[in-house]
């Protein structure tokens, strides 16, 4: 076995310092930029990217720098490579049958009536991945060089790098099946697929690869619809496959993002994989075991999820825990790939310095890699500067105003179970119910109205200060006008004043409340082309003033119908958030929840009588292993109905999700005891109206009957069978009528005449159904 170097990060960002990946990309799918010229830009961000991790410490030579660039998406890149594309893309391969380029943005876009793969989060990040669809007609067999090539362009650059791939595991464990068979899984498949990474494992020592890295972080989840024991094995299976092939590099087995499970940890040190690289944020040391004496360790001691600069005095220790196991030599490591922070804290000159110093990028976790590299090496001794560098500034951090916030703390501190509850759910609907004069069926829409192109440039351009505060504030006063205007003649029963002045759900609050930072260049992919910048959560959270009202207020004050005043609620503010790592996440989303349970009661006073609050990564934030779950699901509950229950009888809280699958977070749904619940359902064709009346959820229940994920008009017809579906199975009096998520990235005349389909379709089954009752 070749040695692996003495520090190593997982993996590193792709999307270019600047965004550049995404701008070459959307140029070459609009047409303006041939695919050669796409590659070279490419080419050109994978050079950076090594030349730049080598400056900050890692080593040419050792394969100690991932290869980890990817077009659009890990998981996709390994569907192309071995050739899982489903038949609905056969088309596009090439008469040898490899996959192109073309193909793969084709499975990830979709093109005309042909669907792309379906997209989900990436375990419990906001990264999404694309699912493959795997069957029995599914033929592995390796179809792209792709992964042999970047390794072959990093040797003739002069160095020997560690390709990325997500591991066989993982990659089936991840897909759903096409199978009509009920029993069918398609992990069954592994023996077919192993015998494909066994070329593309020879592919990549031939090209040059001393290492290669195979993620397998399905082995920390029992989410995924296995027990560990069935994962164990098959991770067991897949070592002895892949270590036996003739020509390979040696073999990284990754799993991070969690605790590995005790059954695959012991299968992985028993296994003849050459090393094995776990996570020590997330998970624990592991316990002593047979087969490590063989085995090289990277111990993940710098957090590759979140901004806090690693605790290097900490992170030492682990490391000489991990050694103390018995392996043959040990490595610092991330604790998962660092795609999910943003490349360099450098790039934020508009930060307070002093949060700066408590602060790592991808770029300065690098740093503190190759630190603990070198204290591997040289001893503690050689790194004693950096590592009481790292404990200063965190006692700095520990000790600074605003990170604890007397005032906040109080408040917490006096919070009584009371807080949470309020007046049972029947009552408050009559209370209600005669407050708001609403019709059966009453119609509404999730928030946001298309953020067209001069919003966004109106934005920008008060960003830049070339407009002032009164002009910015005057345009978005015209543009909620106009959105009132519209929903009022399309008649609308609840109206929306249309989110125009947010840039993003979570980042408009982030800005708005003491405790958060944002940044001006932090990107981290989303998905595909996508990126969000996180804010920084960093100190006890409090809201200086009101921060909707005015908005709300004044849409309200063009109408006579309900204005829905609109927040995003704690969860999903601290999941799309970096948070701060120092504290309980419940006590972090208590401190939010009463920031919104100040802006209910500010909106309440300026007549605002329905009010929703967001939730839409409530079940993102689910952690993956089952024993985890319910502590959870208490506080994420707990902490909504601490910024919802102070309103009063006759305030309607709204709430929204995102999804449709409600598995084991129905129970929690139904304890927010919001008084309406709005739902992805038209995507899945109304499916999730059976589960949800099933469930016996028995509060006001929005099913969406408007796919916002696509261009299309759903027709009169078309809603029309959905709400007699959802009138059918649930109680009509509980039932609305609403889009499945925000119209944002919709246009507007796909908007008005989706809208003016819904609201004809309501009435009509609306007619029916009160002469029915
Ligand atoms: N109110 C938000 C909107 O309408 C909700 C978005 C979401 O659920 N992701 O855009
Ligand atoms: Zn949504």
């Amino acid at each position: 076995m070749t040695e692996l170097a003495a520090g190593t990060i997982l993996g590193y960002p792709r999307i270019g310092r600047r965004r550049e990946l995404k701008r070459a990309v959307e140029a070459h799918w609009r047409g303006e930029l041939e695919e050669t010229a796409l590659e070279r830009v490419a080419a050109d961000l994978r050079r950076d990217t090594r030349h730049r991790l080598a400056d900050l410490g890692l080593g040419r030579a050792d394969s100690a720098i991932p290869e980890s660039f990817s077009f659009y998406d890990q998981v996709l890149d390994v569907a192309a490579a071995v050739g899982a594309l489903p038949e609905r893309f056969a088309h596009l391969r090439r008469a040898d049958g490899t996959i192109p380029l073309a193909a793969y943005f084709t499975a990830a876009r979709g093109e005309g009536d042909v669907a792309p793969l379906e997209m989900t989060k990436w375990f419990d990040t906001n990264y999404h991945y694309l699912v493959p669809e795997i069957g029995p007609e599914t033929h592995f067999t390796l179809s792209s060089d792709r992964f042999a090539r970047q390794v072959a362009e990093a040797v003739a650059d002069g160095f020997t790098t560690r390709p990325v791939l997500v591991g066989p595991v993982t990659f089936l464990a991840l897909s759903k099946t096409t199978d009509a068979a009920p029993a069918a899984r398609p992990l069954d498949r592994l023996d077919d697929l192993l015998p494909v990474y066994v070329d593309l494992l020879a592919a990549l020592r031939d090209a040059g690869a001393e290492w290669v890295q195979l993620d397998e972080p399905a082995l920390v989840s029992q989410s995924l619809g296995y027990t560990d024991d069935e994962l164990a094995a098959a991770a067991a299976r897949a070592a002895e496959v892949l270590a036996s092939a003739e020509r390979r590099p040696a073999i990284l087995v990754a799993a991070g993002y969690g605790q590995l499970s005790a059954a695959a940890w012991r299968a992985l040190a028993a296994s003849p994989v050459d090393a094995i690289a776990v996570d020590l944020i997330r998970g624990s040391i592991p316990a002593p075991t047979a087969g490590l004496a063989s085995k090289v360790l990277v111990a993940g001691v710098i957090d590759g999820r979140n901004v806090w600069r690693g605790d290097l005095a900490s992170a030492a220790d682990a490391v000489d825990q991990v050694a103390r196991l018995g392996a043959a030599a040990t490595v610092a490591g991330t604790s998962t790939s660092l795609q999910h922070v943003p490349y360099d804290l450098d790039d934020e000159t508009e930060l307070d310095p002093r949060l700066v110093s408590w602060l790592a990028f991808a770029d300065q976790k690098v740093r503190q890699i190759a630190t603990l590299a070198r204290g591997l090496r040289d001893g503690r001794e050689a790194i004693a500067d950096e590592v009481d560098a790292a404990t200063a500034a965190l006692a700095d951090r520990r000790h600074a105003a605003g990170v604890r916030d007397g005032a906040v703390r109080d408040r917490v501190a006096a919070l009584t179970p009371a807080d949470r509850i309020r007046t049972p759910y029947e009552v408050r609907a009559a209370v209600q119910g005669a407050a708001l004069g609403l019709p059966v069926l009453p119609t509404t829409t999730i928030g946001s109205f298309p953020q067209t192109g001069e919003i966004r440039r109106a934005r920008a351009r008060f960003g830049r200060g070339e407009i002032d505060a009164d002009a910015y504030e005057g345009f978005l006063r015209d543009e909620i006008a106009r959105v009132v205007e519209l929903q009022k003649e399309i008649g609308l029963d609840v109206l929306v004043h249309g989110e125009a002045e947010r840039n993003d759900m979570v980042q408009y609050f982030a800005e708005n409340l003491d405790g958060f930072a944002v940044t001006r260049n932090g990107w981290v992919q989303s998905y595909g082309s996508r990126a969000t910048r996180p804010s920084i959560l960093w100190g006890d959270v409090s809201r200086p003033t009101p921060i909707t009202v005015r908005w709300s207020a004044y849409a309200q004050s063009l109408s006579t119908s309900p204005v829905k005043g609109m927040l995003t609620g704690p969860v999903t503010i601290l999941a799309w958030s970096f948070v701060r790592d120092d504290q309980p996440l419940s006590e972090t989303a208590d401190q939010v929840a009463l920031a919104l349970r100040d802006e209910i009661a500010d909106l309440e006073g300026a007549g605002i009588a329905i009010v929703q609050v967001d939730e839409p990564a409530l079940r993102e934030l689910l952690p993956l292993t089952a024993a985890d779950q319910p502590a959870y699901l208490d506080w994420s509950v707990a902490s909504f109905r601490l910024a919802t229950a102070g309103a009063a009888d006759a305030t309607q809280i709204h709430t929204h999700l995102c999804y449709s699958e409600f598995g084991v977070v129905i129970g929690a749904i139904a304890a927010l005891d919001a008084d309406v619940t709005s739902i992805e359902a038209a995507r899945s064709r109304g499916e999730v109206i059976s589960d949800v009346a099933a469930s016996g959820f028995d509060h006001g229940i929005g099913p969406g009957v408007y796919d916002i994920h696509s261009p299309r008009i759903p027709s009169h017809a078309e809603v029309t069978a959905l709400l007699e579906r959802a009138a059918a199975e649930l109680d009509v009096r509980r039932l609305w009528v609403n889009p499945d998520c925000g119209l944002k990235t919709r246009g507007y005349v796909e908007t008005a005449a989706s809208l003016r389909n819904i609201v004809a379709a309501a009435r009509s089954v609306r007619a029916r159904a009160t002469a029915d009752v």
